[in-house]
């Protein structure tokens, strides 16, 4: 269909002229991500009624035009890439809904809603919405139940899809279903709730969300532990986790995140030791006072250089302000992040320390290591240049190898930011041919026409990671 006529046909769906976007300028607005590739749609739509998605999929359906359902923006994989064209479908307008209700302890949210305002509204009421990724002030809970986000409290609490437990859904051909619902049980049939959170905007647009809220603790405590060796740092991580505690969070920053953030920053944090942990703990404050103690042991055990415990609430927060300026902190040092989030098991997390340090020295590059190490969910970010080509062809080698250390060691290619773009070619690797052929038959089922997110998660032929300009 041309682009004048589908405009037109868009204007009967959507009421107000505004949330139709056609000039260039906006169109070239929305054809990146926070992580690599330059794709232009055709137009941009604005929903804010589940009516109106219904109506955009039903059109998209009868004309096998492509649709790319978009929050905030915010995915390091690739997620709402416009790779083929067609319509994106922006649903960070869509903020109106967020309700609370104290007595099921649920949240109502639409799917603009930013995450960190989820959090801020339960605790007005003490009570948490406790998923809480790094990007939880900028990105929308339609974006985190379609990534299925994680964060720093995912070690103790879990991710997105251990909150929701009931959604709206427009499917790809524009019906309206409605999976799970307000009660914190519910077995009835297939789970379409956990089948749709993790599925990257490539099943269904998700409409509306019931979240369920948990009860806030009665207080917190953190602790930093300074590490003259990375792995010594990641046999404390297993240690502690073996010794009865389970943290809150668990917070890993290598020497050059530190460094990067002082340089960017000064908070004091001491810049020569190879790795530092924060953790935090959470629950009874007389618990809490032993399991500090207990904390401290166990990192002696494994050679600390010293463990600080924060005096104030001020103190902690300082704390984590500084994990939370590493992302921005390291891309002073080059202007490219590669941002990897290979996850392991748990056990597994000095060995692949050990592994990133060797590659690193193998391909020569600025490889820096921080995020949710309690987890096993590693963030080895690569710092570089896009600008110099040479550089890119050995960050390419190296994310290979960081996909295929993770997987070798009983891992993951991706703990939380998904697959789309990005790490579509190594499917196979970790699913084989058989696990990824019934992902694609599920896809098929529900996106006949495949009109849904294409060319998302599933690699196309002879497809491979390719950063350069080539
Ligand atoms: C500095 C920084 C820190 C980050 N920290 C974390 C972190 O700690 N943990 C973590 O998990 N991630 C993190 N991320 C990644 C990112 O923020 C998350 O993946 C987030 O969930 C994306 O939300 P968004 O609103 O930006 O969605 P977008 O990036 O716009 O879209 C993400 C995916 O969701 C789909 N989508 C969006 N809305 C809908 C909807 N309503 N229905 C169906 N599909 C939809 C899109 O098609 C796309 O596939 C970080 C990113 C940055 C830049």
């Amino acid at each position: 269909m041309d682009r004048e006529r589908l405009i037109d046909l868009m204007g009967e769906i959507i009421p107000d002229e505004k949330r139709i976007l056609t000039d260039q300028a906006d169109l070239y607005s929305y054809s990146y991500d926070a992580s690599f590739g330059f794709f232009v749609p055709d137009i941009v739509v604005q929903p804010k009624a589940t009516e109106e998605v219904a109506k955009v999929m039903k059109l998209a359906n009868q004309f096998e035009i492509p649709v790319y359902p978009r929050g905030q923006g915010t995915s390091l994989s690739g997620g709402p890439l416009p790779v083929k064209g067609g319509i994106v479908l922006d649903l960070s307008r869509w903020d109106q809904n967020l309700e609370i209700d104290s007595e099921d302890m649920v949240a109502i949210v639409s799917p603009g809603v930013i995450t960190g305002n989820i959090n801020a509204k339960a605790m007005e009421k003490g009570l948490i919405y406790p998923p809480d990724p790094s990007s939880s002030n900028i990105a929308t809970i339609g974006g985190n139940l379609a990534e299925n986000a994680g964060g720093p409290r995912g070690l103790k609490y879990g991710v997105t899809k251990d909150y929701v437990i009931g959604l709206e859904v427009v499917t790809p051909e524009g019906e309206i279903i409605r999976t799970g619902g307000r009660t914190v049980k519910n077995v009835t049939g297939y789970d379409l709730t956990k089948l749709i959170v993790g599925s990257e905007g490539t099943l269904g647009v998700i409409t509306e969300a019931i979240l369920r809220l948990y009860p806030k603790p009665a207080s917190t405590q953190t602790l930093m532990a300074l590490f003259d060796d990375l792995v010594d740092s990641g046999r404390a991580i297993s240690k502690v986790l073996n010794s009865g505690i389970l943290p809150a969070k668990m917070e890993i920053m290598d020497q050059a995140s530190i460094q990067a953030v002082e340089a960017y920053r000064p908070l004091g944090l001491p810049t020569d030791v190879e790795a530092l942990i924060l953790i935090e703990l959470d629950g009874h404050p007389m618990a809490i006072a032993d399991e500090m103690l207990k904390v401290q042991e166990v990192c002696k055990e494994v050679g600390v250089r010293e463990v600080k415990v924060a005096a104030t609430s001020e103190e902690a927060e300082k704390l984590w302000r500084a994990r939370k300026l590493v992302s921005p902190a390291i891309v002073r040092v080059k202007p490219t992040k590669i941002s990897e989030d290979a996850t392991v098991p748990r056990s597994k997390i000095p060995a692949m320390f050990q592994r990133l340090k060797e590659i690193k020295d193998k391909y020569n590059l600025d490889l820096v290591v921080f995020g949710h190490a309690g987890d096993g969910n590693l963030h080895p970010n690569i710092i570089a240049d896009k600008r110099n080509q040479e550089e890119m062809k050995r960050v390419e080698m190296a994310v290979e190898e960081i996909f295929t250390a993770a997987i070798e060691l009983g891992g993951t290619l991706s703990g939380e930011h998904g697959i789309g773009t990005m790490k579509a070619p190594f499917m196979e690797m970790e699913l084989g041919e058989v696990g990824l052929d019934m992902m694609k038959r599920i896809k098929q089922s529900w996106d006949p026409k495949n009109i849904l997110n294409p060319g998302k998660i599933f690699p196309e032929i002879g497809q491979r990671l390719v950063l350069t300009d080539e």
